[in-house]
Formats: C-alpha cells, sequence, structure tokens
C-alpha cells in the first residue's frame, strides 16, 4: 500500500513511530510535508504536486497537521479524499475539532457530560458570565490555546471578572468553565482508533498545579477506564467523526465529563504510559479501509 503521512516535522515521535510500523508491515510509507504541496483543482482531475512533481496514486494518507496550519492543511486533505484516497482523519472532522466552541456544542447535542461553559461576545456583564459559570473559581480559556496556555484558574470572583474584561479589551475571545474542583489537577486521555479504546491514561499536574498537560510538566500513568467513561470517550469521537482521536476527560462527581477532543493525538505519551503500540493499531485500521 502507498500511506504519506502529513507531517510538517518528520523528527516527531508520532511520526517516526507510524513510519516505522508501516515499513514493518510492509508497506511503501513516505512523510510529505502539506504546507509544501500545491494543489491543483480543475474540472474532475485533482492533483497535488509536492516539491514541483505531481505525486502518483496514494492509498492513504495519516494527518498530523498542527493547529498553526489547520487552514491549509485541511485544504491538502481535501484533496486527498477528492482523489479517493482513504484518510485517517477526514478533513471535515479536522476543522471540527479545531474549533473549541463548535467542538463542545456537537458534543452537548450528543449528550455528554461537560463542564458547563459559558461563551459570550465580548459581553459587558462579566458579574453575569462568573455567576453562570457557578460562581467563584472558574476557569477562564483563551478559545485558541492549545498545551494548556492560555488556561487560566480565576478564584475570587473579582480575580475572574478582571480576567475577563482584560481579554475582552484585547479582543481576544475566552470561554468561562465552571472548575472541576474533584478533578483534583488530573484529567484522563482515551485514545480511540475506529470505534476502540485502545489504551487509556491519566495525567496527573505537577505538584500545585491544576493543569495535568504533559507540555506543563504533568506525569503519566496507565489506567483502566470505567464502562462510563470507555462509552463517553466512544461516544465523544463518533459524534466528532473522528476515525482516530485523543479524547480528553474530568473525572467529576457526576461522572466523566468531555474537556476536548484531540484530532492529532500524540503517541509519545500513550505509548510510553500503556506500553502499547499503537503505531502499528493504526495501520492496521488503515488496511482494514483500503483494498
Ligand atoms: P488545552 O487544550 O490547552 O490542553 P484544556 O481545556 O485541555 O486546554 O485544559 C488544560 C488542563 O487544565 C486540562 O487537562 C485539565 O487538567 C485542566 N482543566 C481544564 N478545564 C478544567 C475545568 N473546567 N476544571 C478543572 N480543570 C480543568
Ligand atoms: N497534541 C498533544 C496530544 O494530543 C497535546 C498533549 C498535551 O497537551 O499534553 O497528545
Amino acid at each position: 500500500m502507498n500511506i504519506k503521512i502529513l507531517s510538517a516535522n518528520a523528527n516527531l515521535y508520532s511520526t517516526k513511530r507510524l513510519l516505522e510500523a508501516a515499513k514493518k508491515r510492509g508497506h511503501d510509507i513516505e512523510v510529505i510535508n502539506h504546507t509544501k504541496c500545491d494543489i491543483v483543482i480543475e474540472k474532475k482531475n485533482p492533483v497535488i504536486y509536492y516539491k514541483g512533481k505531481q505525486l502518483d496514486k496514494v492509498d492513504a494518507v495519516i494527518p498530523r497537521i498542527g493547529a498553526s496550519v489547520t487552514f491549509y492543511g485541511t485544504a491538502v486533505v481535501r484533496q486527498f479524499e477528492m482523489m479517493h484516497c482513504f484518510t485517517t482523519t477526514e478533513s471535515v472532522a479536522l476543522v471540527r475539532s479545531r474549533d473549541k466552541l463548535r467542538s463542545l456544542q456537537i458534543l452537548s447535542r450528543a449528550g455528554l457530560g461537560l463542564p458547563k461553559t459559558i461563551f459570550t461576545n465580548y459581553s459587558k456583564d462579566v458579574k453575569h458570565i462568573v455567576d453562570q459559570a457557578g460562581g467563584a473559581p472558574v476557569i477562564i480559556k483563551l478559545l485558541e490555546g492549545t498545551q494548556g496556555i492560555g488556561v487560566i484558574l480565576a478564584e475570587t470572583k473579582k480575580a475572574a471578572e478582571s480576567v475577563i474584561e482584560a481579554f475582552n479589551n484585547l479582543q481576544a475571545r475566552v470561554i468561562v468553565q465552571e472548575f472541576i474542583k474533584e478533578a483534583g489537577g488530573a484529567d484522563i486521555r482515551a485514545f480511540v482508533v475506529d470505534g476502540q479504546v485502545v489504551g487509556a491514561m491519566k495525567r496527573q499536574g505537577k505538584e500545585g498545579e491544576f493543569r495535568s498537560n504533559l507540555h506543563r510538566g504533568g506525569s503519566a500513568s496507565v489506567i483502566e477506564l470505567t464502562d462510563e467513561e470507555e462509552r463517553a470517550a466512544l461516544k465523544a469521537a463518533k459524534a466528532m467523526g473522528l476515525g482516530i482521536a485523543g479524547v480528553d476527560m474530568l473525572q467529576s462527581s457526576r461522572g466523566p465529563l468531555i474537556l476536548e477532543v484531540n484530532s492529532s493525538p500524540g503517541l509519545e505519551g500513550i505509548e510510553t504510559a500503556t506500553g502499547k503500540d499503537i503505531a502499528t493499531i493504526i495501520i492496521k485500521y488503515i488496511e482494514r479501509n483500503v483494498d
């Protein structure tokens, strides 16, 4: 099979592992940088040029598109779709997952548990926003943030109001969210491939840190999900239309609450924590879908 990994950085752990797993299974695989692809659109003849050369038939692509290049990356994935190439992440699902607010709305409609979330068009009535989120402490998140940067815990109502006002003044969009204290600075990442949870880990923030992101110094350990958590993770991936998803959840007194669904989940943390070969599971997912 001819497989391309769409990645701007061939040196990332995830990219290297997928490359290695596909080669081991006898596939012809190559990393191509989607930001260097040219797209040619004309009547019924979609073509992609990479570094000046037209790409031959590709059977499948594995998009590993960074958040900062979503727009162009998605256009490249869409072009592969037009060329009848299988993709482990569909372009519509990719775009959906990159919009935090839209994602929460989709998850809410699917009946999933979520931290109560408020979003306004820079409303001046910040008191009301904080009240709606259940009062202080509240979580304030920059709509565009990733890796825990731009996630703030405002301990008091006064602090919450002034932070929201400051962001409003900068015209930076934020969501205000109920703080789930009982999560205890930890969250759960369930790695879903093709309708199955193939690995799960608990990430614990370092001492005194409410954010559990590994990028913020958190540590990961393998966990067994409850049936309820497993069902929630699968339902979330399905609602988002993602064949591969990293579903982040908080453990709360009212059951699992979905924080976000990552469409390009990293392999390093989950493979290290679980000891599982998730890269090969992804390659087998492709094999089941391409004949
Ligand atoms: P990012 O996409 O930047 O990682 P998240 O929304 O996942 O942002 O938040 C980062 C971390 O902060 C989470 O992994 C979790 O540990 C913590 N966190 C986020 N939202 C809440 C919340 N509402 N209540 C408690 N902790 C939260
Ligand atoms: N893109 C990374 C992932 O999905 C982010 C992980 C993190 O923030 O800890 O695994």
